[in-house]
């Protein structure tokens, strides 16, 4: 069991002539049996941070505790994490006992009869028991998968550290083992750091999520918190599928104005006070079909889902989402309009992109 505390860390990569910083200020503490998903856009640093953590790249600056221990300087054998990743790194020669087994062998005194016993146990937890004869290549991908986190179990790591693990299975069996490996993680209650480029499996997967851009921690929360109070306009675009709808607006006294037609009147305009221009955010199910609505749009496409459809439309040039109904199809080019709480408006700083409400 581990709380990690990271702070400061720096990460960078190259030399004088070129110089990438990976990861740039980051302060993050992941609590104690946490299960903490880093989740960002491809390059945004979640891969170097979580080598960070295990000790397989050196911090250019900043440090690393567990527990209270700095951690930074040692090696990755000395810190005692499992790390599971995408493509599995199984023996292909040895058995599934063989590569459960494998670990123990390695670093402890164990006999083989203990080693035996504990394949055993840590099989039973993952369902693989009847497999333990079987070579990797006879495996299906969810049952390789399975075997690489039981390597990763079986020596009772501090710190479990997962780099994408379900990216190489279909979507029917990741969404399956998405589930069990929460469930497994919930049952070993051993802190865990997971990245994914996948917000839906981030949102689905942690306690909190840490959103990355460009080597920065952008924010960290539930997926709740995330969703519903995002702290900057690159949060509010990155998390939520399909994706909010983003545009800016001039602002007059209490009214903000533009694409096409829009028009929405506030009843609060203390965020928009000291502005004349703002971003403005409102999420697709959060867009209700109105008459004399705000938003005045014309229909592009309309996508059927089954029990809901999102409608495509354009204002001005903006082109926007809304998840409507599954009854609701209108006819490409038909003209409808939108309306939406002001309690689900979000306001952004256009300089900074900070949330301002
Ligand atoms: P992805 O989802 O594509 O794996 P990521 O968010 O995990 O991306 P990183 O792999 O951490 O991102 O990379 C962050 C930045 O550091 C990128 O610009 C990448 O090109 C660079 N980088 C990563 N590893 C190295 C390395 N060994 N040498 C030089 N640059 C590197």
């Amino acid at each position: 069991m581990a709380t990690i505390d990271i702070t400061k860390l720096r990460k960078e990569y190259g030399d004088e002539n070129e110089q990438i910083v990976a990861v740039e200020d980051l302060d993050l503490t992941i609590e104690d049996g946490e299960f903490l998903v880093f989740v960002g856009p491809s390059g945004c640093g979640k891969t170097t941070t979580l080598r960070c953590i295990a000790g397989l790249e050196d911090a250019t600056d900043g440090s690393i505790e567990f527990n209270g221990t700095d951690v930074t300087e040692r090696r990755a054998r000395e810190r005692n994490v499992a790390m599971v990743f995408q493509n599995y790194a199984l023996y292909p020669h040895m058995s599934v006992r063989g590569n459960l087994g494998f670990p123990l062998r390695l670093s402890t005194k164990q006999s083989s009869d203990e080693i035996d016993e504990k394949v055993d146990s840590v099989a039973r937890l993952l369902g693989i028991e009847d497999l333990l004869a079987d070579k990797p290549k006879e495996l299906s991908g969810g049952q390789q998968q399975r075997v690489a986190l039981g390597r990763a179990i079986i020596r009772d790591p501090e710190v479990f550290l997962m780099d994408e693990p379900l990216s190489n299975l279909d979507a029917k069996l990741r969404s399956k083992m998405r589930t069990e490996l929460q469930e497994l993680q919930q049952e070993l209650d051993v802190t865990t750091a997971y990245v994914t480029h996948d917000q839906v499996e981030a949102m689905a997967m942690g306690d909190r999520i840490a959103i990355l851009d460009k080597g920065r921690l952008q924010q960290v929360g539930t997926a709740n918190e995330v969703y519903r109070s995002p702290a900057n306009e690159f949060v509010a675009g990155f998390i939520g599928s399909p994706s909010i709808n983003l545009f800016t607006a001039e602002v007059d006294g209490d009214t903000l104005l533009g694409p096409g037609e829009f028009v929405y009147t506030l009843s609060d305009r203390s965020p928009v006070e000291d502005t004349n221009t703002v971003r403005v955010g409102v999420r697709p199910e959060d867009m209700q079909l109105a008459s004399n609505g705000s938003m005045p749009s014309v229909v592009t496409v309309v996508e059927h889902m089954g029990n809901e459809n999102f409608l495509y439309a354009q204002i001005g040039d903006i082109d926007l989402t809304a998840r409507v109904e599954s009854e609701v199809q209108p006819s490409e080019g038909t003209e409808v309009d939108f309306d939406f709480e002001e309690a689900d408006l979000y306001l952004f700083d256009v300089e900074t992109g900070k949330s301002i409400k």
